[in-house]
């Protein structure tokens, strides 16, 4: 016998129907399980130790639902319930308690656009995928992705892109509540990781104030350091470095005296400033003692826009729209890559389509130049690791950003070799996200990352870092190997609106950390540099 209670026994029979329903079982069974659940949890009626028949007499309860209700109270679950978890993937089954989506609607998400996890479908969410669907709107994606958003939030972790702005807007509050300059952000997102769990803030303060308090407001945990106006500096650069860091630049032996700055710090430690983003130690070390730390890379050595969507697939605005911004931005040129035909979830273009959108580049490339659009595609690799389209069509583009979008359930030898076919396609400019992560909702299909880098340096093929901030893929950790082999590292928007184009900042935080030079960043190269390469890279 085991102690299910009341509540947990309509849990159990209450996702019971929903996965029935999700699987298109017996619409009469379903009902009476829901029905059965519904009462069940709306009632403090103590079951333990009722008799089926007893149960039977319960209003709601039949003669099977009592069957079900003592096998639970026997084993804790029943074995249709079992069955019924085995045939459905666990991120299926934790999308049917997504706020405002039935099971039905569950069950189109997973059967028609294959998405088999809450991550994924915040994703898709976001490539606006949800509106192909049938009985699908704005509304319901809206409100799915704020349900999922809402469900993140509450598992305590964040995207640094969700959590920036709360927590500049706290400094500047706290600053001008406390009367005073020296309060920062610090640990790790002044670091800029990728991912957070709460905002650290250093602060010069007579009091101790209410961490509770702060956190409410700001619906993530903050946590306060407190310092004064003779060490902040000093107690700055602990804060925001990482335990391997301070340990690197032998923090320890540096006296604990006023300091002007962090600068000052580090030119009593005989070292040159290293900046927040680096401070892991884990790049900047060696860096250091080979006496070689690079400049970084900065949004304003950015001079064009790769790999972003129009109407024509799966992106919000229409071509001239998105073009017309990109140039409002100052940028020298756009590329469009709008998903492939194989895409057909994305609306991925079919041959004659992108006929009609090379005709719509042509005419807007007179009207904006010297602004130029370059004609791409998002193109699928294929399970084999082959591109969508003839060589024809593959031709008549400007460059190819190709990336893996189906079948991602694969060994790392798979994954790898089917990646590496694609980079040696000579049609290949740009090997896309290149394992396919979300953070915070899927793990990458795993890679070799050499043998991949490797082949991108001997074919001439750039990596993207695709800086949507839940992918932020190729990781930066890689980035000094790219660049050890030469391989250039394209920071990619992957827009699928306009305004998605200052999402290239996030690519540029991780890529500082990555230690990402201007002259190894792809799209820092200007418009006549980049077709050079283009065109090289295909022998032409
Ligand atoms: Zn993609
Ligand atoms: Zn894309």
């Amino acid at each position: 016998m085991t102690t299910a209670n009341t509540e947990e026994i309509a849990d159990i029979l209450g996702l019971t129907a929903r996965l029935m329903e999700l699987h298109e079982e017996n619409p009469f069974k379903i009902k009476s399980l829901s029905n059965a659940a519904f009462r069940l949890s709306k009632t403090q009626m103590e079951l333990h130790g009722l008799t089926q028949e007893e149960l039977e007499k319960i209003e709601g309860i039949g003669k099977s639902i009592a069957a079900k209700i003592i096998e639970i109270q026997q084993s804790g679950t029943t074995r249709e319930l079992q069955q019924l978890l085995e045939k459905t993937p666990a991120g299926v089954v934790e999308m049917l308690d997504v706020k405002g989506i039935g099971p039905k609607k569950v069950a189109q998400l997973w059967n028609e656009l294959h998405i088999e996890s809450v991550g994924e479908l915040l994703y898709a969410c976001y490539e606006n995928r949800l509106l192909d669907l049938k009985g699908f709107g704005v509304k319901t994606q809206d409100t799915v992705k704020k349900a999922i958003e809402f469900k993140m939030a509450n598992a305590g972790k964040f995207h640094y892109a969700a959590i920036e702005k709360t927590a500049m807007a706290l400094v500047e509050k706290l600053k001008k509540e406390l009367h005073t300059q020296h309060v920062s952000l610090t640990g790790e997102i002044r670091r800029k990781n990728e991912v957070l769990d709460k905002i650290e803030i250093l602060l010069v303060s007579p009091e101790k104030l209410d961490e509770m308090i702060w956190s409410k407001e700001a619906g993530i945990h903050v946590k306060f350091y407190y310092s004064n106006h003779e060490d902040y500096y000093y107690d700055l650069l602990q804060t925001s470095s990482a335990p391997a860091h301070l340990e690197g630049i032998q923090f320890s032996s540096a006296p604990k005296i006023h300091y002007s700055s962090e600068t000052a710090l580090y030119k009593q430690l005989n070292l040159p400033y290293v900046e927040p983003e680096l401070r892991e130690g884990f790049l900047e070390l060696e860096a250091l003692r080979k006496n070689e730390l690079p400049g970084l890379i900065d949004m304003k050595d950015l001079k064009g826009v790769l790999h972003n969507h129009t109407k024509y697939s799966d992106g919000l605005n229409t071509l001239e729209e998105m073009a017309q911004h990109c140039k409002t931005l100052g940028y020298e040129y756009l590329g469009i890559c709008d998903h492939s035909k194989t895409a057909v979830y994305a609306n991925g273009l079919s041959e004659e389509r992108i006929i009609e959108q090379h005709r719509e580049i042509e005419q807007l490339n007179k009207k904006l130049a010297p602004f130029k659009i370059l004609k791409g595609i998002e193109s699928d690799i294929l399970n084999d690791g082959s591109l969508d389209y003839t060589v024809d069509i593959l031709k008549s583009f400007d460059f190819i950003v190709a990336s893996v979008h189906q079948n991602l359930k694969m060994t790392e030898e798979k994954a790898t070799s089917r990646l590496i076919k694609a980079i040696e396609n000579p049609y290949t400019s740009i090997l896309g996200h290149p394992t396919g992560r979300l953070l915070l909702g899927r793990p990458g299909y795993p890679i070799h990352h050499k043998k991949i880098i490797d082949a991108c340096a001997a074919n001439g093929v750039v990596i993207e870092l695709n800086a949507h901030p839940y992918r932020l893929d190729i990781d930066w950790r890689w980035i000094p190997y790219c660049m050890e082999k030469g391989v250039k590292v394209s920071i990619n928007p992957d827009a699928h609106e306009k305004h998605a184009y200052h999402d290239m900042y996030y690519g540029v935080c991780v890529a500082r950390k990555g230690m990402l030079t201007s002259n190894m960043c792809f799209n820092a190269m200007n418009l006549q540099d980049v077709e050079a390469h283009f065109l090289k890279r295909r022998g032409t």
